[in-house]
């Protein structure tokens, strides 16, 4: 799931973290600033992680998350939001 609007413009998603199984940075899967932990899994890695709030940070995307998102039909989403 992406909740990162501006994710198509400039690859920048302000609830990024950075995965602790293999360090790229992921999108968060929240849609606003959490009060407490969340559990997100890497769609890169697998990693399973528990990450705090002052975890989460405005920063860019890993390129190879970015690609497999594509690859997974993220082309699809950025042709509808192109269309509206
Ligand atoms: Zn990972």
């Amino acid at each position: 799931m992406l909740n990162c609007m501006a994710f198509f413009i400039s690859n920048t998603c302000d609830f990024t973290i950075r995965c602790k199984g293999c360090n790229e940075n992921i999108n968060a899967p929240v849609g606003t600033m959490p009060s407490s932990w969340i559990i997100a899994a890497c769609p890169l890695c697998q990693e399973k992680r528990r990450y705090l709030p002052t975890e989460i940070f405005r920063g860019r995307l890993s390129q190879k998350l970015i690609e497999k998102m594509q690859a997974a039909g993220g082309a699809m989403i950025i042709k509808n939001g192109t269309d509206n």
